[in-house]
């Protein structure tokens, strides 16, 4: 089956809202095997809409809108539609019942534009919006599949896997596996993988680079679900003893999941002290619910003086070898596992740039300091990219260090 993506808003159009929508639902649809050919954009203009529903109905078999739908003036895709295929829109009762006790709930009096909402093209199955207030269509005629999706992409995308998913399921299987990995460049991957990809022809396997991290993704195309799996366990298997060192999940699970499912596991409690990083391994920990499980605190300690107040951290010492080098990672780390007592902790310090280089100290040099009761050491890395992709980089390490010292 074909498939044209048409986002409709002008906020796509002149650049002020990414287009997540059309990203996700093409990503989704090579998952079912569908083929997505067209990825189309269009302002709020009924005439040009009108136009684009047409160029779509010409080339593909399968229709897909996100935005629009909404209750205001310039929301008119389902409008549009309805015209080129020549469909009544008619009030639908169960709608209209539905909407007005959404704004029941919210306590709210209905704004009378939102009736609109309650409209459907003759013969069109709606679909339930569970988060918004404007509901999705599906529409068949003359064998072509038009859907009508939100635009916002939360209530778009509980749509799509309750909904539309199941409406449009090819029958031929498609498997796909993602193998994500962390302090290996995608060249270099690529080249370790070469043999296997070269010699593999029924499935693709393909390296998606990302910032600070590598994903491997093998896709499995058939009609026999036990085949494609056991090649696909052969693949995995063989993937594994290549790269073994720099995957740290099977499953597109993040790496800071992967350390907080190891600390749960080990029943071990973590501290972490941020200099260059700022707090931002300590953030992407604690959007992980449960993390107070494990968690102990952070101590964001930049200035030399929070170091030796917050970390007792010897003064001599510091300015000795200076803020950022490996005896001050290994003595901040070793300062809050003192500190805290907790059963392993971990520091950064730094240069996140653009200022603070030295002749000794490149920008994207970091040290990071990992202390449990019998082993403490510094790994040291120099990552590459402007301030924020060198913190995010560095958070990313310092997570997969964590994980194979876990
Ligand atoms: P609409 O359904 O056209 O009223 O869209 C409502 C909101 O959804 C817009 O203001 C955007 O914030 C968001 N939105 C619409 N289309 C997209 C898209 N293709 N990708 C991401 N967000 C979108
Ligand atoms: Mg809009």
């Amino acid at each position: 089956m074909k498939a044209e993506i048409i986002s409709v808003g002008t906020e796509i159009i002149i650049g002020s809202t990414l287009n997540t929508n059309v990203q996700y639902i093409t990503q989704r649809l090579s998952e079912i095997g569908i083929d997505v050919l067209f990825h189309t954009s269009v302002t709020d203009d009924p005439e040009l809409l009108k136009d684009v529903v047409n160029i779509g109905l010409e080339r593909v078999d399968l229709l897909i809108f996100t935005g629009g739908l909404g209750p205001t003036e310039d929301d008119m895709t389902k409008e549009a539609v309805s015209e080129i295929l020549g469909l009544n829109l008619v009030l639908n009762s169960f709608l209209e019942a539905n909407i007005k006790e959404y704004f029941n709930k919210m306590n709210r009096s209905m704004p009378s534009n939102n009736i609109k909402q309650a409209y459907l093209p003759e013969g069109s199955k709606f679909l339930i919006n569970k988060i918004g207030t404007a509901p999705g269509i599906y529409i068949e005629k003359d064998n072509k599949v038009i859907i009508l999706l939100p635009g916002p992409p939360k209530e778009m995308i509980s749509m799509f896997n309750d909904q539309v998913v199941p409406l449009i399921k090819q029958n031929s299987i498609i498997k796909i596996k993602t193998i994500n990995t962390i302090g290996i460049g995608e060249s270099s991957l690529e080249m370790m993988l070469k043999d296997i990809i070269e010699e593999e022809k029924d499935f693709t396997i393909a390296t998606y680079a990302q910032e600070g991290k590598v994903d491997i993704k093998i896709m499995a195309k058939g009609n026999d679900i036990e085949v494609i799996e056991s090649n696909l366990d052969k693949i995995i298997k063989a993937i594994d003893n290549k790269a073994s060192k720099y995957i740290y999940s099977y499953d597109n699970e993040s790496i800071e999941e992967v350390v907080y499912k190891k600390l749960l596991e080990q029943n071990k409690k973590i501290a972490f002290c941020e200099s260059c990083t700022g707090g931002l391994i300590a953030s992407m920990f604690t959007r992980i619910p449960g993390a107070s499980k494990v968690f102990d605190r952070c101590i964001v300690s930049y200035s030399n003086r929070s170091k030796i107040e917050e970390l007792n951290i010897d003064e001599d010492i510091l300015s000795k070898y200076g803020a950022v080098s490996e005896e001050i990672a290994l003595e901040m780390a070793k300062g809050l596992l003192k500190k805290t007592g907790v059963d392993i902790t971990l520091s950064t310090t730094g240069i996140a740039g653009p200022t603070g280089k030295t002749r000794e100290n490149p920008i994207g040099l970091v040290y990071i300091g990992i202390a449990t009761k019998d082993n403490s050491y510094v790994v040291k890395t120099t990552l590459s990219g402007d301030r924020d992709s060198i913190q995010n980089k560095a958070a990313l390490i310092a997570f997969n260090e964590l994980r194979k010292a876990l």
